[in-house]
């Protein structure tokens, strides 16, 4: 069985949910990297306002503290400074921020090292952008999760409206792809499948066909 598996893929290509039923079917522990560079841009937001600089980001992650819990039924929270921040960080202020500070390597250097640590047990699931190519390129299975931008789009659109959110799909899609090339033109640890990493691409498959492949490829 792959005791380190290592998720990265574009936004909204339905990582983190797949990822959390995988880790929870494969009693492993889930780590949601994307929530750590949230929190950090939330943590941002509460001390300066928009556009905010290099220099206040940085500021900001000198004394900050990141951690990760889990309640009762295995889902992920996420402190910052000892404040739970898991739903907080999952705003529209918050996601429109979070690539430009993500792209800082002081923040990288910070959060690289946190997630390191987490992982060193094995039964690990940890999913977000540079972890197959950089985080733990060691990880003993690595997958490139992706879709269609439409797809993505309408997934995240969905998943919005049923957290109560009024949202626009066009609105959703133009976020995603600015996000996503952001994240693939940075200069540290872009966006990337990893040469090792499989490549599923999800487009036409439903939840269930995906995490049916990636438990066949972690017990393989
Ligand atoms: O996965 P999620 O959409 O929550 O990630 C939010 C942002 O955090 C990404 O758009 C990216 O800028 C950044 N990120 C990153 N490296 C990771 C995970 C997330 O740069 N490993």
């Amino acid at each position: 069985k792959k005791s380190v598996i290592a998720i990265d893929g574009p936004a909204g290509a339905g990582k983190s949910t797949i990822a959390k039923m995988a880790a929870k079917k494969l009693n492993y522990i889930y780590i949601d990297t994307g929530a750590m560079y949230r929190g950090v841009a939330w943590l941002v937001l509460q001390k300066y306002q928009v556009p905010v600089n290099t220099a206040q980001v940085l500021s900001v992650i000198e004394d900050i503290n990141v951690r990760l819990a889990y309640d009762d039924n295995g889902n992920m929270l996420i402190f910052v400074n000892e404040q739970d921040v898991s739903t907080a960080i999952r705003t529209p202020e918050v996601t429109a921020l979070v690539s430009q500070v993500a792209a800082i390597s002081e923040v990288r250097q910070k959060m690289v090292e946190l997630q390191r640590k987490m992982a060193q047990d094995g039964s690990v699931l940890m999913d977000g952008r540079d972890i197959g190519t950089c985080v733990l390129p060691n990880a003993d299975l690595k997958i490139y999760l992706t879709a269609s931008a439409d797809e993505r789009a309408n997934r995240r659109a969905k998943e919005m409206r049923e957290k109560g959110y009024d949202v626009d799909v066009e609105e959703i899609k133009k976020d995603i792809i600015a996000r996503d090339e952001a994240d693939m033109q940075r200069e540290v640890s872009p966006l990337k499948k990893a040469d090792d990493a499989i490549l599923l691409d999800t487009t036409k498959m439903t939840i269930d066909e995906v995490l049916q492949e990636i438990i066949r490829l972690a017990n393989a």
